[in-house]
């Protein structure tokens, strides 16, 4: 573990972006934004590369956001990045699977979804009992816009950041 990802250098970069300038302090400045996958090769703030699993992460106090690899967001600095690319994996497989809390969490957040909305979600979640019609289509609707808003979404950071000029291979 660890080959290609310069540890020392990941944090320095998120460091330049954090408000503490101590990591321990500075990583919980931070959470996470968004997640999605480009085809296009980038590098990460780590140097590893090419990235395709691009975690977008945004800093809380001062709204810095950076575009960093999957697995330095998980391995550095414990955000549920690889729960959330996986979930939104499964449901595009299949609309009847789960949103679990960790990606409810972040699209509430974002404002995808209402508070209330989460917590209905998070109940038929831990019942995992049979679900009315209603609250199927409930979940149904949930499951397809947050989908659609996480595509959406994708599209739009990729044509940002290809404006901006990819970060070069090095
Ligand atoms: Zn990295």
């Amino acid at each position: 573990m660890g080959a290609g990802h310069n540890e020392e250098k990941f944090k320095a970069a998120i460091l330049l972006r954090s408000e503490s300038k101590i990591w321990a302090e500075a990583k919980s400045e931070w959470e996470l934004h968004l997640v999605y996958d480009d085809p296009s090769e980038r590098a990460c703030e780590c140097g590893h590369q090419p990235i395709i699993q691009i975690c977008v992460i945004r800093n809380k106090d001062n709204s810095n956001e950076a575009e960093v690899g999957n697995v330095c967001v998980h391995r550095f600095m414990k955000l549920a990045s690889q729960r959330v690319l996986s979930v939104l994996k499964r449901i595009r497989w299949d609309l009847k699977k789960s949103l679990n809390p960790a990606a409810l969490d972040l699209f509430a957040r974002r404002g995808v979804i209402s508070t209330e909305e989460k917590d209905d979600y998070l109940d038929y979640w831990r019942k995992r009992t049979n679900l009315t019609d209603e609250q199927k289509n409930q979940k149904n609707d949930i499951n397809i816009r947050v989908i659609k808003y996480a595509d959406e979404e994708a599209a739009r950071l990729i044509a940002n950041f290809a404006k901006n000029g990819l970060k070069p291979r090095l």
